[in-house]
């Protein structure tokens, strides 16, 4: 036998079953943002790696270790997109879809990642984005949270997802806050690991997120961004969290929440939880209001969030969460004889007109009346519905139960119509 090609590590397949959980999901996700006014918006896999290097920031987890890129067939430098929201933002820059106009956006797709595969994290894993852009009030960083939030109540996780909110304030209380961190760090290098080393001087605001506990340790007394920020940044995040106080959204205030990418300015906030070990982070987001310009644009504030979808889709089934999965077929329709066989799709076909929403799976491949029960069993329909020649020549079809104890029965095909929509819709 030939050796067989395996996927790349960190790049899952998703089989049937889980594609049934994935879609409920994605419908779910699309009803509620559609029933918030927000359109969907699709670009490219593949971008110019310049274009994250310039958004992203070049002292980030993403652009320093994470990104997929390569030289194509003409030597352009091309990255797989490892992230949504620089690529929204260059999709509406040049479609015009941005300069003096609001825009409530979404998008759902892959991202690429060099990251070390584990529960909760892949190297090819999928988001769920949301972007606004044109609105500079707290209003619309509220709505965005109100419908996470929204989100969470559909999928009935309320209660196992939290929130936390920081604000980063202006790009210039963050540089005063930023020469007051490093002062602080440089008194502790003795303490700091590579990485912080690293980026104690180019990015100082990600050593706050560390990981190692030591670091941690030396943080608590480290000078708060709380205490930098400017009169306006201060009151959009009050403005805020009277409107979260308002809608009954709970969450705490993370002072050391900075989230991993540079172009975030004001609010940011995550959506954690304690169901998933350390991959907790299921949806993040915030204010971004200087990266349309930055990549080109004209000055344009933005609010936006992307969630992992294969986090989400752990937590609902580690929950148990997962709710009802719909059937992939109700009816297998079984013919015996060659003339009933020609007339199976015809019959197939009027069924599914006649009967909305009605799911029908045809026997193929031939074989007796036993072998054609054994493939309706095998399939999960609920009726294996069965025509022969007697039963064409007299319009009517037998209807034999799979899942329960009941008598077969012949019907005239309206009928069995009729008893097929109850069926499906009891
Ligand atoms: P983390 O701190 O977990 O690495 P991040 O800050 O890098 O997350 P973002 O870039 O903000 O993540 O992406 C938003 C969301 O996408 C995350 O909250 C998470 O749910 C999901 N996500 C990010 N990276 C991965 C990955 N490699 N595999 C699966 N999901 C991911
Ligand atoms: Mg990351």
């Amino acid at each position: 036998m030939a050796k067989q090609i395996q996927a790349v590590r960190g790049m899952n397949d998703c089989l049937p079953g889980d594609t049934q959980v994935w879609q409920k999901v994605e419908h779910i996700l699309r009803e509620t943002v559609s029933s918030f006014g927000y359109q969907e918006i699709r670009f490219p896999i593949v971008e110019s790696t310049d274009l994250f290097k310039r958004s992203i920031g070049e002292v980030t987890d993403i652009v320093e270790k994470e990104m997929y890129t390569f030289a194509d067939r003409n030597g352009d430098n091309l990255t797989l997109r490892p992230e949504g929201t620089a690529v929204c933002v260059r999709a509406g820059n040049e479609n015009g879809l941005l300069y003096n106009q609001e825009q409530r956006l979404w998008y759902m797709g892959p991202m690429f990642r060099h990251e070390r595969p584990q529960k909760g994290r892949y190297r090819q894993f999928h988001q769920f984005g949301l972007e606004t852009f044109g609105i500079a009030s707290a209003d619309i960083d509220a709505e965005v949270i109100l419908l996470t939030a929204q989100l969470w109540e559909a999928f009935g996780i309320s209660e196992h997802v939290r929130l936390e909110l920081n604000s980063l304030g202006s790009n210039e209380a963050r540089a005063q806050y930023r020469d007051a961190l490093i002062a602080f760090l440089e008194q502790h290098t003795n303490v700091l690991d590579e990485d912080s080393k690293r980026r104690m001087y180019s990015n100082p605001l990600r050593v706050l997120d560390t990981k190692n506990p030591d670091i941690q340790a030396i943080l608590v007394d480290a000078p708060k961004l709380s205490e930098h920020l400017d009169i306006e940044s201060k009151e959009h995040f009050e403005n805020l969290c009277e409107r979260l106080d308002a809608a009954g959204v709970k969450y705490t205030v993370n002072e050391k929440l900075v989230r991993g990418l540079d172009y975030y300015n004001r609010t940011v906030f995550e959506w954690v939880t304690d169901s998933l070990g350390a991959q907790g982070t299921v949806c993040a987001g915030g204010r971004y209001d200087g990266l349309v310009e930055q990549l080109g644009g004209k000055s344009t504030p933005a609010v936006g969030f992307a969630m992992g979808l294969e986090r989400l889709v752990l937590l609902l089934q580690a929950l148990e969460c997962v709710g009802d999965i719909r059937r992939s077929a109700d009816v297998y329709l079984a013919a015996m004889g060659d003339k009933a066989s020609i007339q199976a799709p015809i019959i197939a076909s009027t069924l599914r007109h006649d009967v909305p929403g009605l799911r029908v799976m045809v026997h193929a491949g031939g074989g007796n009346f036993k072998k054609q029960l054994k493939r309706a069993d095998k399939s999960d329909a609920l009726v294996a519905v069965i025509i022969g020649e007697d039963e064409l020549e007299q319009g009517v079809v037998t209807i034999k139960y799979l899942r329960e104890r009941k008598e077969q029965v012949t019907l005239e095909l309206e009928h069995a119509k009729a008893l097929l929509a109850e069926l499906i819709n009891s």
